[in-house]
Parts: structure tokens; sequence; C-alpha cells
């Protein structure tokens, strides 16, 4: 098509209609064109394995909500529990030293996070919790109240991720002792170890 004839076609009705409808068959092939360079991206980025540690890094340091109630009857859980609205946090340990037995709760109580737990209650077979008679630590202090409130919140883990956080233990990369406080979970060192040359 000579160039002016195409001039008077691109200016006639049908020509820009023509015209508008190629416009927007491009501006459609370009949307596709980078929604699929973003989806190979996203993959590349989902793939790399470096990206794929810090991922199950992060998902160690805290158990996805719902996965609490099998964790913690494991038979050797130690986990802290976080307010998200207070800050205040607890460590608990839930051990069922024989398969026959029930789970017994206690609470870090001490400097150890090894041995310093004081007992609080008992998980029986049939999953009712109760604090225990022998507990140095009344049922109303905050330990065990953090622990009773937990426990009724394992039926409700959208509502337990809404108010608290749950984290694993970690180890110390440098002495592979215990650790249960969140900040030294998520460094992976004790506050000991960090502070040596
Ligand atoms: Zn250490």
């Amino acid at each position: 098509m000579p160039q002016t004839d195409f001039e008077l076609w691109s200016r006639s009705p049908e020509g820009q209609a023509a015209l508008t409808a190629e416009v927007q068959e491009d501006l459609h092939h370009k949307a596709q064109f980078a929604a699929h360079e973003a989806q190979q991206e996203r993959q590349a980025f989902l793939s790399d394995p470096d990206f794929q540690q810090d991922w199950a890094r992060e998902e160690q340091r805290q158990l996805p909500a719902g996965t609490e109630h099998a964790f913690l009857l494991a038979g050797n859980a130690t986990f802290t529990v976080v307010s998200k609205k207070t800050g205040s946090r607890f460590t608990f340990r839930v051990r069922r030293p024989k398969p026959d037995s029930p789970h017994f709760v206690t609470v870090l109580t001490g400097s150890d996070n090894e041995h310093s737990y004081t007992f609080l209650g008992t998980i029986f077979a049939d999953g009712t919790y109760r604090h225990g008679r022998k507990s140095s630590i009344s049922e109303s202090a905050p330990s065990a109240r953090a622990f009773a409130w937990f426990y009724g919140m394992l039926t409700n883990p959208e509502r337990l991720a809404a108010q608290a956080e749950v984290w694993h233990e970690g180890r110390c990369c440098r002495c592979g002792r215990k650790l249960t406080v969140p900040s030294s979970i998520e460094a992976g060192i004790g506050p000991e170890c960090a502070g040596k040359e």
C-alpha cells in the first residue's frame, strides 16, 4: 500500500478501528510476555539453592500454624511461646519418658536451658491437660496460665498464630547448646558464643 493511501486509510474510521485493535493486540502480547518472564524469574528464584536453604532455615525457627499439636506430643519437644501482644515468652518442654506414659509438661525457670525446668502439669492419654498438684508453680502463675492457654489454643491454630509465635529450640553453631531465646534461635548462636572472638 503506497504511503499516501496508507495515511488516508489510517485516518478513516475503519483504519482507526483496525489500528486500535492492533495496538491493543500488541499491548496484550507485551503483557503476556511480561507475565511469562515474571513467572520464570520467580521459578528461578524458588529453585535457587541459597534461597531454599534460607527458606528452610526460616521454617525451622517457627512452627508452621497447625503443626504445633503433633510437635508438642512428639515425645521430647522444647519450644518457646511468645505473646505477640506483650512480647512475654515462656519456654516449655513436653516429654513422654516412656511410650505408654503420659506427657509431662515443664517450664524453663533458670538460666540453664538444658536442665532448669520445673514441673508444671500432665497431658493424659485422652488429651486432657491438668496442672500438677505436685507442681511448685501455682496454677495462677503466668507460666501456668500461658501453657493452659497455649494448649487450649491448639484446636484453633489460626487464632493461636494471630496471638503468639511458637519457636522450635535451636542449636548454637559454636558450642551446640540448646537455644531458646528467639533472637538467638534466629542468629543460630548463643549470646556468650556471639561475644567471643
Ligand atoms: Zn554457644
